[in-house]
């Protein structure tokens, strides 16, 4: 199993080869500064449980860093959670809102625990329990959490409320991705399909995919469902999808809206009619466009010559391993890197943010008109810098990130 943490960390130490081009604004020496997380905060808590008995629960905490502005990113709740998958989280979030140019720095935070197997009581217990221990850590010009995998609106209502409690006063722009009726913002919830569909679109015509382009998507929690349900809409055809039990595929195109409704009754979409495939398969089926929407570490040196796509838009975090990404480039794919294709909800985020900093409330097209706005800018930005300096989109994008993060290093720090 590859450390993604480690991994990033050399996707650094193998940028210096374009220090010195005329669009790299760091050196070697700069890129120290994010070779550690700035803080870290790891706590392991005694939770009561809904069957009377005591756990004891381990979370993280982890700000990346804040040079561009507070620290924002998501909270994960799944078994497989540790400080370096934490860590890793961070400092792509770190990337990711420099890419979007949101005046944001990069944190995340991570519970090691399996939602699934737990009822909501003790969701809610735990969710409160990890408020009570990052409260000091977090607030609205300080960190702001936001969901992530296996959490949602709901969760973050459960932590909103703790914290309010705890501080006395109302804030609810210390976490972003909440209900509507606290402060949420309208489109947060399908943002990050949203962000990714839009970044599709510009690549589909720079690369001039044909009319009703093929697609498989790994992965049918938020972000998977709802980029079928947009690319589907947009007239592409959804020919395989999968979640944590298996995929299904049929060369016509599935129907989505049977697949939404045979998710949300069963809890799987292997239980509609269709060819079942494994969570395997789907990623080296000859298609236009791959969409991984799940977990990272899933194209890697083992499967990376066995992918077929034209395209590979990263919806999850860390889907592609570095030695996978020199493969699929070498192999002419073109991959929409996870820090600026899933850049969406964090952008979201942002408005959502906004809005209550400001006491305002924006119209869902307002926010999408945004959100447009701000995925093709970030595209194009990162499109040329990759034409510039000959590199895949991922190169680009981390240059043009780490650029603006030490620009802000430079004029913030005091002599
Ligand atoms: N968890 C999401 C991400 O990885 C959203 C973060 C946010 O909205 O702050 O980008």
């Amino acid at each position: 199993m590859i450390n993604p943490f480690e991994d990033t960390i050399e996707r650094l130490e193998e940028l210096t080869v374009h220090c010195g081009n005329e669009h790299v604004r760091f050196s070697k020496q700069d890129l120290d500064l994010l070779s550690k997380p700035r803080r870290t905060l790891v706590v392991n808590f005694p939770v009561k449980m809904s069957d009377g008995s005591l756990k004891i629960i381990n979370g993280y905490r982890v700000q990346y860093n804040d040079a561009r502005g507070p620290t924002k990113g998501g909270i994960r709740f799944h078994p497989d959670v540790d400080l370096d998958e934490v860590k890793a989280l961070a400092l792509w979030m770190a990337l990711k809102t420099a890419v979007l140019d949101l005046p944001f720095g990069g944190a995340k935070g991570g519970i090691t625990i399996n939602p699934k197997e737990m009822n909501q009581e003790d969701i809610e217990s735990i969710s409160r329990a990890f408020m009570r221990q990052i409260h000091h850590f977090v607030g609205a010009s300080k960190d702001i959490p936001a969901p992530d995998v296996y959490t949602n609106a709901q969760v973050m209502a459960w932590m909103l409320d703790e914290y309010e409690k705890i501080k006395g006063r109302k804030e609810p722009g210390m976490i972003t991705g909440k209900p509507i009726e606290l402060g949420g913002s309208a489109g947060r919830d399908i943002a990050t399909s949203l962000g990714g569909a839009y970044v599709l679109k510009e690549i589909a015509r720079e690369y001039k995919l044909s009319d009703s382009p093929s697609v498989a998507i790994q992965g049918f929690g938020n972000a998977g469902m709802n980029m079928a349900k947009i690319l589907k809409d947009w007239g592409y055809k959804i020919i395989a999808v999968s979640d944590s039990k298996g995929g299904v595929y049929s060369e016509e195109g599935l129907d989505v809206d049977n697949l939404i409704n045979v998710k949300s009754s069963t809890g799987s979409v292997t239980n509609i009619e269709a060819k079942k495939i494994t969570n395997s398969e789907i990623l080296e089926l000859v298609v236009d466009v791959l969409v991984p929407a799940a977990l990272g570490g899933q194209i890697t040196s083992e499967n990376a010559e066995n992918i077929k796509a034209k395209v590979v838009i990263e919806l999850a975090n860390g889907p592609v391993t570095r030695e996978a990404d020199k493969i699929l480039h070498k192999n002419n794919i073109v991959v929409a890197p996870d820090i600026l294709a899933n850049a969406g909800g964090v952008t979201v985020s942002y408005f959502e943010w906004v809005q209550n900093n400001s006491d305002e409330t924006w119209e869902k097209d307002v926010i999408f008109t945004k959100l447009e706005k701000k995925m093709i800018q970030a595209f194009q930005r990162v499109h040329e810098l990759a034409v510039n300096i000959g590199s895949d989109h991922r190169t680009a994008a981390y240059i043009l990130a780490i650029n603006r993060i030490i620009d802000a290093e430079k004029k913030g720090v005091s002599q």
